[in-house]
């Protein structure tokens, strides 16, 4: 098979337009028809790492399958392909990959047929040529032969492909310590060459960390809390209380709206939704107002759990962080957690509002979360709610909740409404 046409295409462009021509990124994003992916953490998991490079495969299906074009993704010897078998867009697939927890690096590949060493030097200054049209720069060659009957071995491959660039461009010089360009060509049954690494999310794949109950408003803060829990490998089921009529029906659509959006990183959310309405009307009719918030927080964990424990789920989530409003303040987060048996999981609890807010739009939820819909803590909220609740006086009120509430709560948990939420 001859040089790609890509490859004779843009030699062409540089012979007829002479070398000072600059291949624009549009262009050499063309060239790219795979990405090797690289991870770090994933990679230290000793025997159980082929479970995880597994998770890895699928969120890297999940994403791709959103993107035009297909994909074949392949995990072979320690290396994850990402490979395009139609057009692409090169951008969204790079967008949708940095999706991808587990994900440190996104290299973009050029392969091509073994056709002997002379064809692959041709390829490889072709490929330099291209990407980066300053030659100015220092570079090492870092070979790795995962098929050992190549004719030549690393070292070999290494000073051969060194020699064949520094005569096509003189300017370029040789650096094996610190770099500019690390240009790795790994031959297997083609031979693959990268030199960019694009950086990904981090973190370990979903679904190699169990199962945990985020607990959605419609808020912010919530939904980063969720998004930073998955980042830990960790699925996400969804709950959100709703207080209809006294919430809208625009309410519940931004709180699927915002579950949608954190399942472009975290897989599909199966979203419970709860209908809270008769039970915060009856702690209203029965418990002081000041301490409204606290005694529906409790009932909200309380319920949280029971479908977290139904749906295996190993922990609760939330957005608090401490101090924020009266329901979290320390005394108000203690009386809140002690209803749970489950470890309840509050990955903001020391962060600024305003660093919430930062992976908020990072994550492309402030948007959502600022539309101006009304929330059911909102609602019943008293003016001077308690700052520093007494757990004693807390219990000794919803006792008066006794008659009705475990009805009440039944019926809840009965008219659960489940959403399975994806992109
Ligand atoms: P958020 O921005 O996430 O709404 P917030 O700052 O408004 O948080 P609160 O209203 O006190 O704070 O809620 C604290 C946490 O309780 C939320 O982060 C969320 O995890 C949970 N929560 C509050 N309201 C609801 C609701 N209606 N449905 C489900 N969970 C809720
Ligand atoms: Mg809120």
């Amino acid at each position: 098979m001859p040089v790609p046409q890509y490859l004779i295409s843009c030699t062409m462009l540089l012979s007829v337009e002479g070398r000072e021509r600059k291949c624009s990124r549009e262009e050499q994003k063309k060239m790219f028809t795979a990405f090797l992916i690289k991870y770090a953490e994933i990679g230290v998991k000793g025997k159980n790492r082929y479970l995880f490079e597994e998770a890895l495969v699928q969120q890297i299906k999940y994403a791709v399958k959103r993107c035009d074009g297909e994909f074949k993704v392949t995990r072979t010897q320690g290396r994850i392909y990402v490979e395009a078998l139609t057009d692409f867009d090169f951008d969204e697939t790079v967008e949708n990959l940095k999706t991808v927890f587990g994900i440190s690096g996104i290299c973009p590949v050029v392969y091509i047929e073994d056709e002997g060493f002379e064809k692959l030097g041709q390829a490889i200054v072709a490929y330099m040529g291209e990407v980066y049209p300053e030659k100015n720069k220092t570079f090492k060659v870092n070979a790795r032969r995962a098929r050992k009957n190549y004719p030549l071995n690393s070292m070999e491959i290494n000073s051969g492909i060194g020699s064949v660039l520094l005569d096509a461009y003189p300017e370029m010089k040789v650096d094996v310590h610190t770099p500019q360009i690390m240009l790795n060509i790994e031959i297997r049954e083609k031979i693959y060459i990268y030199s960019e690494v694009i950086p990904g999310p981090g973190g370990m794949p979903v679904g190699t960390g169990g199962k945990a109950m985020l607990l959605l408003s419609g808020g912010i803060d919530s939904p980063v809390a969720g998004y930073m829990i998955a980042k830990r490998g960790v699925k996400i089921d969804a709950v959100y209380f709703h207080a209809p009529p006294y919430t809208s029906e625009r309410a519940k659509q931004k709180v699927v709206d915002l579950a949608k959006l954190v399942s472009r990183y975290t897989g599909p959310i199966y979203l419970h939704v709860i209908n809270f309405t008769d039970i915060q009307l009856y702690i209203y009719e029965k418990c002081p107002h000041d301490e409204l918030t606290i005694i529906m927080r409790r009932y909200m964990m309380r319920i949280a759990e029971h479908i977290a424990k139904e749906t295996e789920c190993l922990g609760l989530i939330t957005g608090e962080s401490i101090g924020q409003v009266a329901s979290q303040t320390m005394h108000s987060l203690a009386a809140t957690n002690e209803v749970c048996t489950l470890p309840v999981y509050r990955p903001l609890i020391g962060f600024d509002k305003m660093e919430i807010v930062d992976i908020a739009e990072k994550i492309n939820t402030y948007e959502t979360s600022i539309l101006p819909f009304e929330d059911c803590c909102t609602i019943f909220v008293a003016k001077h709610p308690v700052t520093k609740p007494n757990l004693n006086i807390i219990r000794r009120h919803e006792e008066n909740l006794e008659e009705k509430i475990e009805e009440l709560v039944e019926t809840a948990l009965k008219n659960d409404e489940l959403i399975i939420v994806h992109q």
